[in-house]
């Protein structure tokens, strides 16, 4: 048989390689600590491991990281690696530490075929999803890489976010034996409150995610009406926002918080009025509990959209908190190294025609008579 990358199996499906070779279910479960938590690639390092299982592993499995293509740190201490993923393709992680915690953002595919109108990934297209080991190895090779780093035996991710490249939920297959590893006790030991799924809105799939894998699930809004989010997320002509809360309800039911994250990008003259936050408001209070999370937006060239004001955010944010929803305005980090949310590119070999999908709709700006914003 071909040699495997053991990165991709979760511990059931290295039991099940185990017995395979004919060994007990124990030593999965040694091979997997020491590949997890010990940030082992090389048998022979594996010391309390039978020197006869070691021999067996040897031409039939491998650990294989990601090769790193580059590796950037912000003057905030954010740091950011591109991944190279193989066929002209490379994906972006980026740590973000804070006081009280160090959380990774990791990429689910290379690019994504979703094409939400304010994102870098988006406006690249799709070329395909990672496998499970290419989307835990970016946990694997940050958590060991930055212990050596910060001389560090303890744990150094503390969160992860699916936030990177790519609809995690459109890679589901991929997704579920990677959140069974960073929650595994004997992998990453992670709670389901500390790993959060970050989606578009894709409906069905949010649903198996509560039978399967109910971790966190942050759901990116970005408008309060249809037809505006059409034009942004164009996902939403397939699953529009009624059937998408009806979802977000649903998926409280076994959520490991009693509260579901929207994300809102802050768009110039777009989304971002006083009538639009009131519009929110209407649309969310007493029907779903949940966070605002207001997202700056990162301008980048081929979007034609700009940032909202620091004034325009506070006071759609007064509009939230007033109405008594809990509204944070997210702080930008890595800006410096575009690190920050929404752009992350990559580098992706477009198999979409991803240019074609993206001049369709003109976003329809307010004040300027549904002209696109130069
Ligand atoms: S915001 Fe997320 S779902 Fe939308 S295009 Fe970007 S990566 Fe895809």
């Amino acid at each position: 048989m071909n040699a495997v990358n053991l990165l991709g199996f979760d511990l059931e499906g290295l039991a099940a390689f185990c017995e395979q070779l004919g060994e007990k279910r124990f030593r999965a479960t040694q091979l997997f600590r020491w590949i997890h938590q010990k940030g082992a690639s090389d048998f022979e390092q594996m010391s309390d491991l039978a020197k006869s299982l070691r021999e067996k592993l040897r031409g039939k499995a491998h650990i294989t990281a990601l090769p790193v293509i580059s590796e950037h740190v912000s003057a905030d201490g954010t740091i950011k690696w591109l991944f190279d993923v193989g066929g002209g393709n490379a994906v972006e992680s980026v740590f973000i530490p804070e006081d009280d915690r160090g959380t990774l953002c990791v990429s689910s595919q290379a690019g994504c075929a979703v094409g939400c109108r304010f994102c870098s990934t988006g406006h690249q297209g799709f070329s395909r999803n990672l496998d499970t080991a290419e989307i835990i190895a970016q946990l694997w090779y940050a958590e060991h890489s930055l212990r050596q780093r910060f001389k560090s035996s303890e744990r150094v991710i503390t969160n992860v976010v699916m936030m990177g490249m790519g609809e995690p939920l459109q890679n589901y297959s991929a997704l579920v034996p990677a959140l069974r590893m960073m929650l595994d006790d004997h992998g990453y030991g992670l709670s389901r409150r500390r790993v959060t799924v970050s989606t578009s809105g894709v409906v069905p799939m949010i649903d198996r995610l509560r039978e399967d894998v109910p971790v966190a699930l942050a759901v990116s809004l970005h408008a309060p009406t249809d037809p505006l989010r059409d034009q942004l997320v164009p996902l939403n002509k397939k699953y529009p926002i009624a059937e998408l809360l009806e979802a977000c309800n649903r998926y409280l039911e076994k959520a490991p918080r009693d509260f579901i994250t929207f994300e809102y990008c802050m768009l110039d003259g777009v989304n971002d009025t006083p009538e639009q936050a009131e519009q929110l408001v209407k649309l969310l209070r007493g029907k779903v509990s949940c966070k605002l999370n207001l997202i700056p937006f990162n301008p980048f060239p081929a979007s034609g959209l700009k940032r909202s004001s620091n004034a325009r955010v506070q006071a759609f944010a007064e509009v939230l908190i007033k109405s008594g929803i809990v509204t944070t305005v997210r702080k930008t980090r890595g800006d410096d190294i575009d690190a920050a949310c929404g752009q992350l590119a990559g580098e992706v070999q477009d198999r979409t025609r991803v240019e074609q999908r993206m001049v369709r709709a003109p976003v329809v700006v307010h004040g300027l008579g549904g002209r696109n914003p130069q």
